[in-house]
């Protein structure tokens, strides 16, 4: 049906990968490009043994429009699938603009200079997009993504307007390492030392970092500690769900990541600026990324699961209701199939269905889109197919 490549040979990649070679009725044609084509190689030598399926491999620069436009011209995907890193968002949509092709990502642009996240710079795509017909699909990993779609299938099927929503994200695995970060450590560092922030009767309320926490209990999971901290997704369902009175998101941290984080952040490891160092110019948080244990070698010990899930409150039929919508995932599980840890797992399985929602013509329409204006039906029905599958719960105390 598709050709597809996949840009990035990160943890994410790997899984994508494997997921779009386990659907070949949909990827017809797969290639695997990223800046060390040696870990292309790897996975797609990995892939062929446990589906059988090729992919082809090749070294990008994805930082490089030019480079891009060459390959995108010599393989013609119909889509992108960029899981490289956020500073490469707006390079690879230029391309794509450049060589016709469309484009699907799981996090909004970043610049490098600064720690600042916000879809601004990507809808501002929008008439590029629409002008050339071809299709941008913003934030397709789980949160952004699954928990965007959650919200839209609430709106959709259990809730005539929504008020309240808390996107409650918990990683309640063990890798048996003192400190890692489940995906690239120099986004995730600059994710979660950021200040908090919330919508509530129409604005923006700023916290100091992890200043608001509360327990949470998460299924199969229990009790456990809850910071609020901004995420991307919030910025869309507020503007495509403007009936929400308040929209939050909370993710667990155990004090032993806490306490490193704190550390990294007082020796000034957590810098993003370049600093001088025996005469080599140098960036901290690049230098830590360095040393830490790679995000992508974290599954083989990795034990328990994650649970994300959005809680919300609204109006159905004149009546308030609650609904809960979650997916627990095994680490173990997700990397028996894949190789991957299961925080990858729960970002390329669902990157993979936006994908296939592209390719079968559900989400496919010219202009740059976030998953919650698609339909979400399709892509729910996938979720239970492809490895990921919810429970919903209604009517029950939210804790929130
Ligand atoms: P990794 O750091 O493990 O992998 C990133 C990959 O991108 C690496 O293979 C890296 O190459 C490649 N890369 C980096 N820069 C370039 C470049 N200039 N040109 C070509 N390739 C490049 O990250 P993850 O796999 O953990 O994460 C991938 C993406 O997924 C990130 O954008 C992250 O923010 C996002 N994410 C989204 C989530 C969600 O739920 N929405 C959750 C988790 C992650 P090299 O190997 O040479 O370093």
């Amino acid at each position: 049906m598709g050709k597809v490549l996949i840009i990035g040979a990160g943890g994410v990649g790997t899984v994508v990968a494997h997921k779009v070679a386990q659907n070949a009725d949909v990827f017809t044609e797969i290639m695997l490009a990223s800046r060390t084509k040696s870990k292309c190689d790897a996975i797609a030598s990995d892939v062929k043994k446990r589906t059988g399926v090729n992919i082809k491999t090749a070294k990008v620069d994805a930082d490089n429009v030019p480079e891009l436009v060459a390959l995108f011209k010599e393989f013609k995907p119909e889509l992108v699938i960029n899981v490289a890193l956020p500073y490469q968002d707006l390079t690879i949509m230029d391309a794509c603009l450049e060589a016709g092709v469309s484009y699907l990502d799981t996090a909004n642009y970043e610049p490098k200079d600064e720690a600042k996240f916000e879809y601004s710079w990507q809808w501002a795509y929008q008439d590029r997009f629409k002008k050339a017909g071809l299709t941008a699909i913003l934030g397709c990993g789980f949160d952004p993504g699954v928990t965007s779609v959650f919200t839209a299938y609430a709106a959709k099927h259990h809730f005539d307007e929504l008020h309240y929503l808390d996107i409650v994200d918990c990683n309640a695995g063990d890798h048996g390492k003192a400190f890692a970060t489940n995906f690239n450590p120099e986004i995730n560092i600059r994710e979660v030392t950021q200040k908090g922030k919330y919508w509530e009767n129409g604005k923006w309320v700023i916290t100091e970092p992890h200043e608001i926490h509360k327990p949470l209990t998460y299924p199969e999971i229990g009790s456990k500690e809850s910071y609020l901290i901004y995420h991307e997704e919030l910025e869309s369902l507020v503007k495509n769900f403007p009936t929400l009175k308040r929209a939050r998101f909370w993710m667990t941290f155990g004090q032993e990541y806490l306490t490193h984080l704190r550390v990294i952040q007082n020796i000034g490891m957590a810098r993003i600026d370049e600093i001088d160092y025996n005469g080599c110019k140098i960036v901290p948080i690049q230098f830590l990324k360095a040393v830490l244990p790679d995000p992508g070698e974290l599954g083989e010990n990795y034990t328990g699961q994650t649970s994300i899930g959005c809680r919300i409150r609204g109006i159905k039929d004149g009546k308030e209701r609650t609904y809960y919508v979650y997916n627990n995932c095994s680490h173990e599980a997700a990397y028996k199939e894949t190789g991957a840890q299961g925080v990858s797992y729960t970002t390329g399985v669902p990157a993979m269905i936006g994908a296939m929602m592209f390719f079968k013509g559900k989400w496919r329409k010219p202009g740059v889109f976030n998953v919650e204006e698609f339909d979400p039906d399709p892509f729910m029905k996938q979720l239970n197919i492809q490895g990921l599958p919810w429970v919903e719960l209604h009517d029950i105390d939210l804790e929130l």
